[in-house]
């Protein structure tokens, strides 16, 4: 396996922030979505799983002191990797490490049994408007069971170990033999001792009660990228709840909420907003100033443009998830019917629908109570 540093591209001393980047650059070239090379999964796996290691500050210690070892199953540093060589030697290394295959996703496990997963967690985390379409990083806070630092996640009070169970010889699973109708059959099932953990704690760690991991309140700083909408979900993996026993970490979701803009609708990359205008700037043209999420923007209303208009300012929109580029911003044009009409205005308007040959109404008694007083 390469080294983490070499697949990323970046230097051992890089920052967080250098990592973060190489990592999304290389991940949009190999992702499965959009590499349909065979060799791109497996390298995007590989990839994430070095990402994973170097975007968190303990695991990347861990790893910069013991490499891989320091790092699989999020196990404590010097006595758990320790164990993992006294316990089934380097293949079992290599097969908790990537799956049976020697490769990620391998699928089925050999060797010992060792401490189950912990959870997937989700969470809801509200961002604002600009938040979604520009991308942030949010603190996101959650309570769930993570590793317990007192023992390290072994579950093993101070000073002990956890040892190998003797029932199961530490593969976590026993054979039973029965007689049936069809002859002898063996089944495998949980060794009952440690519960298939392959490990038995005989001075249990008094804060966590030899489970390996305390339930505690906890921070992350999700990334949230641009151009998600309401209702998106990022799958932070790695960073949901910690196994019992120094177990993997399950993933985290975050399902998004954003809030609603007070101007602007979203369709989609598209942004829809409404240019309000008077009557005698739809019917004489004006140029009207247009707040984009980039500035200002003058708009230049051509004389006679009727209500509902739109106006396409292009990539002015939201940022595409999946691609490069934004969706369009849509510019309504509202024409606004005057009201509070002075009497000077009610003057002009009469002699501009007398002009034009138009039956108009009189305002101060409304059309309405003409109407009416027609069928008297
Ligand atoms: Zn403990």
């Amino acid at each position: 396996m390469a080294d983490y540093y070499e697949m990323l591209g970046v230097a051992r001393g890089a920052s967080a922030d250098e990592i973060k980047r190489a990592y999304r650059q290389r991940a949009m070239e190999l992702h499965p979505d959009t590499n349909p090379d065979a060799g791109a999964a497996e390298e995007f796996k590989a990839l994430s799983r070095a990402y994973q290691v170097l975007s968190d500050p303990d695991q990347r210690a861990r790893y910069d002191r013991f490499g891989e070892a320091g790092v699989s199953g999020n196990r404590g540093s010097g006595p758990a990797a320790d164990d993992m060589f006294s316990g089934g030697g380097l293949n079992d290394l290599f097969s908790s490490l990537f799956g049976a295959s020697g490769g990620f996703g391998g699928g089925g496990r050999r060797g010992p049994a060792g401490p189950p997963r912990g959870q997937d967690m989700e969470v809801v985390a509200s961002v604002t408007f600009e938040q979604a379409v520009f991308g942030a990083t949010l603190p996101v806070t959650l309570k769930m069971p993570q590793r317990c630092d007192d023992c390290d996640g072994s579950g093993a009070g101070s000073g002990t170990k956890a040892v190998t169970c003797a029932d199961c010889h530490g593969s976590g699973q026993v054979q039973r033999v029965r007689q049936s109708l069809l002859g002898q059959m063996v089944t495998t099932a949980p060794c009952p001792r440690c519960g298939g953990l392959g490990q038995v704690v005989v001075t249990p760690c008094p804060t966590c009660r030899g489970e390996g991991r305390v339930t505690a309140e906890r921070t992350y700083q999700v990334d949230v990228p641009a151009g998600v909408d309401n209702g998106s979900t990022l799958r932070l993996s790695g960073r949901g709840a910690a196994g019992p026993r120094g177990g993997g970490h399950g993933d985290l979701y975050v399902h998004l909420r954003v809030a609603a803009h007070e101007r602007y609708l979203r369709e989609g990359d598209d942004l829809v907003t409404q240019v309000p205008i008077s009557i005698a700037q739809a019917a004489l043209g004006t140029t009207v100033n247009l707040p984009t999420l980039d500035g200002d923007e003058e708009l230049a209303v051509p004389a006679g443009t009727q209500t509902g208009h739109e106006f396409v300012l292009r990539s002015r929109g939201v940022p595409r998830l999946q691609g490069r580029g934004r969706g369009d911003l849509r510019a309504q044009l509202l024409v606004e019917t005057p009201t509070k009409l002075s009497d000077a205005e009610i003057a002009l308007l009469r002699q501009l629908a007398e002009l034009r040959g138009e039956e108009v109404g009189n305002p101060d008694k409304g059309l309405f109570s003409r109407i009416k007083s027609a069928f008297q």
